[in-house]
């Protein structure tokens, strides 16, 4: 019996009493009281006057002091939105943008999508007369300029969580600084949860390129560091290193129950399978030893909308909560109620071998920087304590000090075809906060001359180029669609890209691996995922979207919705492009050429003789594998395309088809065209 997890018709929902998240049900009294309270409350006037006199205001505070949701409001209350002009405030992480962007709706007592909206990728909550206060993902703001290059309707820009140093906040810091130069009255402040504001800082300051300049705003960026009152934390390590991380952090979870005072606990771990096995687990050690009054809330990115507002609502009376969360609440998001915080001491983290051509994401060790963030975690109501699941010498002699920015760690494909399609033609010389390495600068280059998107000169080609742009997804997904134009399948080709955008279809179970396989069964395809795919969506057209018939066949529900919303999103845009919307009736070998002239890149070879399924890539010959979930799993075929790579103890092949390996070749000659002779037989 799992009483944790309810298979309802909706396809798996948490059982924990949600209470209606009203807004003084907390007992902190009235909102406007609380948003008194807050450290930023006191910096009001300062922040006001820095932002108005600075072209540029750096802001530094500690998480939950109140910058993320309190800020934006200052400057609507001050004008900032008046005379049509609109406030925009960024944030790297979906899951963050939604949950502030619904707080400050309440604390403004408005309605979502009205004076406050948000926008993230596929999903715009915002309203074109009445939105003043905006909040969105950095690469949200980035496809903004591609319409409108001078963001012209933001009186103010706030960069938050720049400390995170993602892709695109790097890329739009950088283009903001462009910006700035030809809209002097554009404001920005840049937020951060750490003090690395001097590089910031001197990134921004154009002072002396701007001397002859008199008027408008001062252009040396003003630091502004807001006092926080974090309370004491104190630090426990272990005396040896762990071998498995989800079953220590449980273990350390029940002990900190049975011995310590109330107080809620804060586990960091990396995803949502290690965030589900700990979840179950402790449900299971703490029903055999009869342990009583944990609540587990799981909170990671894709996690259903009612399912995030459980993480945000009060905890019941004598119970105590234990959120396992990645690390999306070190710094994006500020939760009540803890006192106690688990450290795994890992997080997934993006990295990029520009020689091996391999984007993965792998569970790798955080920075002292992250620690010493997620430790603070636990001091914010009282003094907390925080249990580190590595030892005190690895965190004084191993650990990084700071992370990687992102940006030197990540496939630079989709970042180049954005400053192309912004016009920035000269990318290795773009001002950038940190500089991306010029190996992953030409296999970008590279990739994107062999999809037809760039030309001889590396400007972008028309009308392909401008076409794969357009669009808000990977460039070899967009150069797909394009494909299935002349191969008259686009109907099929979008559902199998909206698909792609979502995480998984498939409801996510774990003991019950033997039914979810059968259930894939019945609509497994033996050209492949993809087609798979194409089998599951008519299945649920067929049923009338019944949440019934996903709840049967292990379909998740909610993904299939938004799988139909993204599709819909598709289809308006392949009829700006003026692409027809074709289907090839069944002809799935269209279907997979569309496939192949995206993905001709990510094609690998079934060795010879190998006996446990072995795959090289044919590109760079790494070793790879076709993953469990896959309906090829075992079956094995000669040539494969594979969507994208995890690495676990192998690097494993996601979503794949088969294909012919001609294909490859007339998809891409220049591309194929040396290891044409050596592997692909003629
Ligand atoms: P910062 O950006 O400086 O980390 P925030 O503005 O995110 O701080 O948070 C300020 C305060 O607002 C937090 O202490 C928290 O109590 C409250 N808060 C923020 N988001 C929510 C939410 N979704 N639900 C309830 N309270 C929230
Ligand atoms: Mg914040």
């Amino acid at each position: 019996e799992r009483p944790r997890l309810v298979d309802d018709e909706e396809g798996g929902v948490l059982l924990y009493p949600t209470s209606s998240s009203s807004s003084s049900g907390f007992g902190y009294g009235s909102l406007e009281k609380q948003r008194q309270r807050l450290p930023v409350y006191k910096y009001r006037t300062d922040i006001l006057y820095l932002v108005e006199t600075h072209a540029t205001t750096i802001i530094v505070g500690e998480t939950g002091s109140g910058k993320t949701t309190q800020i934006p409001q200052y400057l609507k209350e001050a004008g900032w939105a008046e005379g049509g002009r609109m406030i925009a405030c960024t944030q790297p992480r979906r899951l963050a943008v939604q949950a502030v962007a619904s707080r400050v709706a309440e604390e403004m007592d408005v309605k979502l999508g009205e004076e406050v909206g948000y926008t993230i990728r596929f999903e715009d909550i915002t309203n074109e007369e009445l939105t003043r206060v905006k909040f969105l993902t950095d690469g949200v703001l980035l496809r903004e300029m591609m319409d409108d290059p001078l963001l012209s309707k933001y009186s103010v820009i706030m960069v938050d969580e720049a400390h995170e140093r993602s892709l695109s906040t790097d890329i739009l810091l950088g283009l903001l600084k462009k910006i700035q130069r030809r809209r002097p009255e554009l404001h920005i402040i840049i937020s951060s949860a750490t003090i690395e504001a001097k590089s910031m800082a001197a990134f921004f300051n154009t002072s002396k390129r701007r001397r002859d300049q008199e008027q408008g705003p001062i252009r040396e960026p003003a630091i502004l560091s807001v006092e926080g009152r974090g309370f004491n934390v104190e630090i426990f390590y272990v005396d040896d290193p762990v071998s498995d991380y989800v079953r220590a952090v449980v273990s350390t979870v029940l002990s900190i129950h049975d011995q310590e005072r109330t107080g809620d606990i804060l586990v960091f771990l990396t995803g949502q399978d290690d965030i589900d096995a700990a979840i179950q687990l402790l449900t299971e050690e703490a029903q055999s030893s009869g342990k009583q009054g944990l609540v587990a809330v799981p909170l990671y990115s894709g996690l259903p909308r009612a399912d995030q507002d459980l993480v945000f609502s009060p905890t019941p009376r004598g119970k105590r909560k234990v959120i396992f969360s990645t690390n999306i609440a070190e710094t994006s998001l500020t939760l009540e109620g803890i006192v106690y915080v688990v450290d795994s001491g890992f997080s997934k983290q993006r990295f990029y071998n520009p020689i091996s051509d391999i984007e993965n994401l792998v569970v790798a060790p955080i920075s002292k920087a992250s620690a010493r963030q997620r430790a603070g975690r636990a001091g914010r109501v009282r003094p907390g304590k925080c249990f580190r699941l590595y030892t005190e010498d690895y965190f004084a002699s191993e650990m990084p000090v700071v992370g990687i920015p992102e940006i030197q760690r990540s496939n630079l494909v989709s970042c180049v075809i954005q400053l192309k399609a912004l016009g920035i033609d000269n990318i290795l010389g773009f001002d950038w906060p940190a500089s991306p390495s010029p190996e992953a600068m030409i296999r970008a280059l590279e990739i994107l001359y062999s999809l037809g998107v760039l030309d001889d000169d590396a400007k972008l080609t028309s009308p392909t180029g401008f076409q794969v742009a357009e669009f808000p997804l990977d460039p070899l997904i967009s150069k797909m669609i394009l494909a299935s134009c002349e191969l008259g399948c686009t109907e099929e080709i979008i559902t199998i890209a909206a698909t792609l955008s979502i995480q998984s279809i498939w409801i996510p179970v774990r003991g019950v691996q033997k039914e979810l396989d059968e259930a894939k069964l019945r609509f497994a395809a033996a050209e492949g995922d993809h087609v798979t795919f194409l089998n599951v969506y008519k299945g649920f057209i067929q049923s009338n979207k019944s949440s019934k018939w996903c709840h049967k066949n292990f379909v998740n529900y909610h993904a299939m919705r938004k799988v139909i919303e993204v599709r819909e999103q598709l289809k308006r845009i392949t009829q700006r492009l003026g692409i027809g919307l074709k289907s090839c009736e069944g002809d799935m070998q269209a279907v997979r050429k569309a496939i192949t002239a995206g993905f001709f890149a990510n094609a690998s070879r079934l060795e010879p003789f190998s006996h446990n399924g072995m795959y090289k890539t044919v590109r760079t010959s790494q070793e790879v594998y076709i993953h469990p979930s896959s309906v090829l799993f075992r079956v094995n075929p000669k040539w494969i395309v594979y969507y994208s790579l995890v690495s676990t103890d192998r690097q494993y092949m996601r979503n794949v088809i088969t294909v012919d390996p001609s294909w490859l070749t007339e998809a891409a000659p220049h591309f194929y065209q040396k290891q044409m002779h050596s592997s692909i037989p003629q």
